[in-house]
């Protein structure tokens, strides 16, 4: 089978960025990009930036996703959990890695296309929930890991709470999008160690439901 150049491209591109994880190029790699894009923007699926989705949220950009999916060192045994599933790109790259991915989103049109997106690409390992991240999942509690694509002001206690001995919570965190920071949290016997990686820009994780069709008024560029 060739590889199409703008595939590898991006992989160039993501490698550059200091993604290295050979299993996390290739689940880029296999994961068809255009297939979460907005149609008016599917000549730019394999550019690396973030493209605007319904609701004023966010497809993240792919050296993002890289970054964030080599953070939480994913494992094929791992049970993991996502918070704002968004357009689902995140969800399918991470479902390529591990046992099987739950994930969660405020907004239902939002879940609503992710969900038909993961049957077209019969991805059989996500299940997904429309609910406030906030709270996390606490019935499949504990998680192996946890990653966050939205930026809470600070830590959720719930995600803590339903993060396994040994398991590690990837997520940005910051009030104003000019000060957020991609932390990892790793949880130990002893509690809980917390670790910057990176300056980031992402939407804002917000709390309780919205009405149906509204937007949450901002974008990010994450
Ligand atoms: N992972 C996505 C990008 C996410 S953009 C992708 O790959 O496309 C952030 C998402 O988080 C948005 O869809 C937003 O609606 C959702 N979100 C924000 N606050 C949330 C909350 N409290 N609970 C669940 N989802 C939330």
């Amino acid at each position: 089978m060739t590889t199409p150049n703008h595939k590898i491209r991006l992989v160039m591109e993501l490698r550059r960025s200091g993604v290295t994880d050979t299993r996390v190029l290739s689940a880029i790699e296999r994961t068809p990009r255009e297939a979460f894009c907005p149609p008016q923007f599917l000549d730019r699926a394999y550019e690396d930036t973030a493209l605007p989705i319904a609701h004023g949220q966010t497809l993240s950009a792919p050296t993002v996703v890289g970054l964030m999916t080599q953070a939480i060192d994913v494992g094929a045994r791992h049970k993991v959990l996502e918070v704002g599933t968004g357009s689902g790109y995140q969800a399918s790259v991470l479902s390529l890695l591990c046992r099987r991915l739950y994930t969660i989103e405020r907004h239902k049109p939002l879940l609503a296309d992710a969900e038909a997106r993961f049957r077209e690409l019969r991805i059989n390992n996500i299940v997904s929930l429309h609910g406030d991240g906030w709270a996390g999942w606490p019935t499949q509690a504990p998680f192996d890991r946890i990653i966050v694509t939205a930026a809470p002001d600070e830590v959720p206690v719930a995600l803590v709470d339903q993060l396994a001995v040994g398991g590690l919570l990837v997520l940005p965190v910051g009030r104003d999008k000019r000060e957020q920071r991609l932390l990892r949290l790793r949880k130990t016997g002893q509690g809980v160690q917390s670790e910057e990686l990176a300056a980031v820009r992402f939407v804002p994780m917000v709390s309780g439901m919205p009405e149906d069709g509204a937007a949450d008024g901002q974008r990010n560029s994450a």
